[in-house]
């Protein structure tokens, strides 16, 4: 425990100090070499691309939003998967590559980037109202220097150097909910999983909206950005309580009925919560950035960034006997595959 402890502390002291070496290089070149001709890269509705850094022929798929209607004691009630835009993340984020804390600095050490992803955004049009999970990203990002600019230069960094997305204005979850006949004004609750931007950025459409949050994500949050929280956000803290759900045991019940729950994943951030709907035939698990895709939590692969590697392990596991027990599907937030595992009701097992 002690050598863990001491590994964790010493690759947190040189994820800083290559931070601080490749911040001074940074700035030295760039002072030797000024940016004036470099070229520049420009999407289709004319926002400069701030960051397209390994390649000028990047491909912005496009993700299908996809919609299924699923029984709840006996009514017919659907649910959509809507895709707010894409976002590519360095490989060694996406995956856990070095010994504990050390995988950090891999990140931003790594040159190479994933395609890019989807940022999914759950709807339900539950019974006892209209539904939101996470908020999905929003043009805003785009302008990545003017967004952060009441934010540390570290975090500024990091983030900078470990994501790169891409967002049409048509993607913004407004002009989603449009396409399936729904409006922002519609919704009665928003659930977030955590508090990355890429989970909340959509939160400027629910001003004077009930929104959720676990307590303790609220009050501990990990790698978020408080700037870009919209100042009326004030959240329902929400938490669990015991015996509510096989395996997970913990849970909060969203909906009186018992039908939408609440429950800690903890590992992507300390206080990380997936939400559990249970239709009359099937789970579905809309599982935030527990894991990236699927196949990490089939494998066990770890993603890079993390707050907490073991806790994210136990979850997998957690998860796993869930579906073992319970015919489930997995959604996480950035799966190429989540909407089609959604409409083809695919189980994780
Ligand atoms: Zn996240």
């Amino acid at each position: 425990m002690e050598r863990k402890r001491f590994l964790n502390s010493a690759g947190m002291l040189a994820a800083y100090a290559v931070f601080s070496y490749t911040e001074f290089n940074h700035k030295f070149f760039t002072r030797l070499f000024p940016p004036g001709n470099k070229k520049k890269i420009v999407n289709l509705s004319g926002t400069h691309l701030p960051f397209l850094s390994n390649s000028s022929q990047a491909i912005f798929p496009t993700y299908l939003n996809r919609t299924i209607t699923v029984k709840l004691k006996g009514h017919d009630v659907k649910v959509h998967a809507l895709c707010t835009g894409t976002v590519a993340v360095k490989k060694n984020f996406f995956t856990k590559h070095g010994i504990g804390e050390f995988a950090k600095i891999n990140i931003l050490l790594d040159q190479y980037y994933t395609d890019y992803l989807p940022i999914w955004v759950w709807v339900i049009e539950h019974p006892d109202g209209l539904i939101v999970i996470d908020t999905g990203e929003s043009t805003s990002i785009m302008d990545i220097d003017k967004y952060l600019k009441n934010e540390s230069a570290f975090l500024r960094y990091q983030l900078r150097h470990a994501c790169k997305f891409h967002v049409y204005q048509r993607d913004e979850l407004n002009y989603q909910l449009n396409k399936i006949s729904l409006k922002v004004e519609d919704v009665n609750l928003v659930i977030l999983t955590h508090l990355h931007l890429d989970h909340t950025d959509g939160l400027k459409f629910f001003k004077n909206k009930e929104v959720i949050i676990g307590d303790y994500e609220c009050n501990h949050p990990t790698n978020n950005m408080p700037s870009t929280m919209p100042v009326w956000f004030k959240p329902n803290k929400v938490n669990y309580r015991n015996n509510r759900i096989a395996v997970f045991d913990q849970a909060y019940s969203i909906t009186e009925s018992e039908d939408l729950l609440y429950i800690a994943t903890p590992g992507h951030t300390h206080g990380h919560s997936s939400v559990v709907l249970k239709t009359d035939h099937f789970d579905i698990i809309f599982a935030g950035d527990t894991s990236y895709n699927q196949a990490q939590v089939i494998t066990g692969e770890l993603a890079g960034v993390n707050a907490d590697y073991e806790k994210s392990t136990q979850t997998y596991q957690k998860i796993l006997q869930y579906a073992s027990l319970n015919k489930t599907i997995y959604l996480p937030s950035h799966d190429i595959r989540s909407g089609e595992r959604l409409f083809n009701k695919e189980f994780l097992v």
